[in-house]
Parts: C-alpha cells; sequence; structure tokens
C-alpha cells in the first residue's frame, strides 16, 4: 500500500513536469487537438467511413440547387409555421409521416411539409433503396430526414446556431430536405446501398445533392 502511494506520487510529479514542459507548445497542442476531435465532431470523418464517396458524388452548390427554383417551381418562403400550415391545409404541400420506409425527425426548425414533386421523389427512393437491399439480401432499414421546410422565422434563429442556414435557405421553397446517413449507424451496407440509390436519381437529372459536413445530405429534387 505504501509502495503504491509512493508510485502515485512519482506518477504526479512526472505528470506535472510534463504539462510544464508542454506549456510552451499549448497552442499548436490545441490547434492539432481541434482538428483531430473535430474531424469526429463535424462528424466528416465519421461520415467519410460509411459515405467514403459523398463528398465527390454530391457536390451541387447553391446556384445549382437555385436552379431547380427557376420557373417559380417553389413556394414563396413563408413568415412562420401558421402560414406554412395554411399551405399544408390548401393541399399544397404534403406532410412527411414516419412510416416503414424513412423516420422524420423531430425538428424545432422544421415542418415535415413538402412539395407533390419532392413527396413522389422520396417514394422513389425508398422504392430504388428497397430494391437494392433486396439485391443484396439485406433487411431494409428506414432514412432519416432530419430537415424540410423550415420559415423565415425559423432561419433567423437557426442562422444564430448555424452558419450553413442562410438566409436564401432552399429549405424556404418547398422541395429540399436533408436526410442523414450518420443515422444510419451500423448498418453500412444499408447506407451504401441508400447512396447508391440516391446516386442514380441525381445521375438522372432528378435532384441537386450537396454533401454537408454536419452529417446531412442536402437535397433539391428538381
Ligand atoms: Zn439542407
Amino acid at each position: 500500500m505504501k509502495i503504491l502511494k509512493k508510485d502515485i506520487g512519482k506518477i504526479i510529479i512526472v505528470v506535472l513536469v510534463v504539462i510544464i514542459c508542454l506549456i510552451p507548445f499549448r497552442k499548436k497542442i490545441i490547434r492539432k487537438m481541434k482538428a483531430i476531435f473535430g474531424y469526429y465532431k463535424n462528424s466528416s470523418g465519421f461520415q467519410s467511413a460509411e459515405c467514403i464517396n459523398c463528398p465527390n458524388l454530391f457536390n451541387d452548390l447553391v446556384a445549382d440547387h437555385e436552379k431547380a427554383y427557376s420557373n417559380k417551381q417553389g413556394i414563396e418562403p413563408q413568415e412562420d409555421f401558421n402560414k406554412l400550415d395554411n399551405l399544408l391545409k390548401d393541399s399544397i404541400l404534403l406532410e412527411l409521416k414516419t412510416n416503414n420506409y424513412y423516420t422524420i425527425r423531430e425538428s424545432e426548425s422544421s415542418r415535415p411539409y413538402i412539395l407533390p414533386r419532392g413527396f413522389d421523389f422520396i417514394q422513389e427512393l425508398s422504392k430504388l433503396y428497397m430494391c437494392n437491399c433486396s439485391k443484396d439480401s439485406i433487411p431494409y432499414v428506414p432514412f432519416e430526414i432530419t430537415s424540410t421546410t423550415r420559415t423565415l422565422e425559423s432561419v433567423r434563429k437557426l442562422m444564430r446556431k448555424n452558419k450553413n442556414a442562410i438566409k436564401t435557405s432552399a429549405h424556404l421553397k418547398g422541395k429540399t430536405f436533408d436526410i442523414s446517413y450518420r443515422a444510419f449507424r451500423e448498418n453500412k451496407k444499408q447506407c451504401k446501398n441508400f447512396i447508391q440509390a440516391l446516386d442514380s436519381l441525381h445521375n438522372m437529372k432528378k435532384c441537386y445533392v450537396k454533401f454537408e459536413k454536419n452529417g446531412c445530405l442536402h437535397i433539391t429534387v428538381d
């Protein structure tokens, strides 16, 4: 017991000496630590592990997504959720609900409402992904939609926290949504099959997709 206490004392002294020696290099160390942990925190590292090609496959920029809204194909940005609810009541927007094919994540900043074109696209994506799973003889795992249509008010609130939530957000216009592939978690084969399905539709020019470092795929239906 005495030896143990002695050893602990020595360990503490060694640790203190190491800390003191490292003080001049603290800024460099902090930068390195931030780079390493940030890599996982912003999930790009984690994402890349599950979606290695995403940054290459899906790099449509804001201007590309805008093309989907040329010719006024979209709703006017709405001030708040009450206004958005009115568009749902008028059947201009359709509500996405969790089902066997996808789940809707609760979101304070958006409502799971989308234009019929976007609604149809999501059904097509589900079917294609399901076909891929069948071909690979793996069970289907629902994908997760994390954000759909926002309002001017919700974007203003979001902008305080999230720099990506730009004022001219495509999410204001009714056929843009985000899917988290991190939500596939350990289901890597399903994630791969989902990405393949999305890539097929992307190659068919049915959508614009942007890989985002926050863990989402930002999708606008054309
Ligand atoms: Zn988005």
